[in-house]
């Protein structure tokens, strides 16, 4: 199975433990012609697993006959932060996608920045960069980033073009290269996450499809929205958050309470979080009664009266995922 597909191992640095730290990079050279070198990364947030799934997916399925181009996949970009389940590198709680282009004489999380940097996102010609919810939320969206006809082929319903880029991520370094960019959120939280599973590798096909790498006519997306203005919704306080909303990707109406956070001992309610504005969509929430710590991720909050290509009133105004 997967013949044709290397491996590399780049070393990245030891540890205090003495354990040496790489990162697997793996590359799958088509034998149907010279073509754009497409890079997968997953993983740059250790609690994001499900994105390295997709990866795992993508990989069995893809062989080097049907392929025009080159493939090279970062699977598991932050391996300490995966194994601890945490978004941050625990050895020096630094969020990996904030330091890029990193430095080689930095800490850990600037060093593996550095190598990520100069070992696959200077090699690339387009990037998908796959994320996920975290260990709790669950979230569905892609970011429209340089490429919105890339963006679009991925097939999601909701899509996000922000005003301004988060500083030090690695879709910015391919940006500042002019190279096609794209950023998935898909999946994540303490549920199934098969449905998830399918549509990345869905999506990571007929983009691949859409730029010619693989034979088969890309598959139209379903209709799309473009939101421009989203909010993150924090919890002040920890507790057991326990949603009332649970499903993405649906219209509610102003003040709608998403979720409420209780004590975990006396079951006093502490707060309420309620939807921020005139039209809400659900982009990021709880499916399932979570832990949250003060400033956990609550909800991501889609504004529909500022969102572009959204059916209006008297249209379905909600929309079922795949
Ligand atoms: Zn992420």
């Amino acid at each position: 199975m997967s013949a044709a597909w290397t491996v590399q191992r780049i070393p990245i640095t030891s540890l205090a433990s003495g354990a040496l730290v790489s990162l697997a990079l793996h590359e799958l050279r088509g034998r149907r012609g010279d073509g754009p070198t497409l890079g997968l990364s997953a993983g740059i947030h250790g609690d994001e697993a499900v994105s390295v799934e997709i990866l795992f997916r993508i990989r069995k399925l893809l062989s080097a006959g049907d392929l025009r181009g080159r493939v090279v996949m970062l699977p598991c970009a932050n391996p300490l932060s995966y194994a601890a389940i945490t978004r941050n590198t625990p050895l020096d709680m630094t969020n990996l996608n904030r330091v890029f282009p990193g430095d080689p004489h930095g800490g850990f999380t600037e060093q593996l920045a550095d190598k990520i940097t100069t070992r696959f996102l200077n090699q690339i010609d387009a990037l998908v960069d796959l994320h996920a919810g975290g260990a709790y939320p669950t979230v569905d969206y892609v970011y429209i980033v340089n490429d919105e006809r890339l963006s679009r082929a991925f097939g999601s319903a909701w899509l996000y073009r922000p005003h301004e880029p988060y500083p030090g991520t690695a879709s910015g370094i391919t940006r500042a290269r002019n190279v096609p960019s794209m950023v998935v959120e898909l999946g994540g939280g303490d549920v199934d996450q098969s449905e998830y599973v399918e549509r990345g590798v869905h999506g990571i096909l007929n983009v691949m499809r859409t730029m010619e790498m693989l034979t088969q006519i890309p598959a139209a997306p379903p209709p799309q929205t473009v939101l421009t203005e989203i909010a993150t919704l924090r919890p002040h306080v920890g507790g057991l958050l326990i949603p009332e909303v649970t499903a993405l990707g649906v219209e509610v109406g102003p003040a709608t309470v998403l979720g409420r956070v209780y004590h975990p001992q006396t079951f006093e309610e502490l707060e309420a979080i309620p939807a921020p504005y005139r039209r809400n969509v659900t982009i990021l929430l709880h499916r399932t009664a979570d832990v949250v710590e003060p400033g956990s991720y609550g909800y991501m909050i889609g504004n529909l009266d500022t969102a572009e290509g959204f059916a209006h009133e008297g249209q379905e105004s909600t929309r079922q995922m795949r």
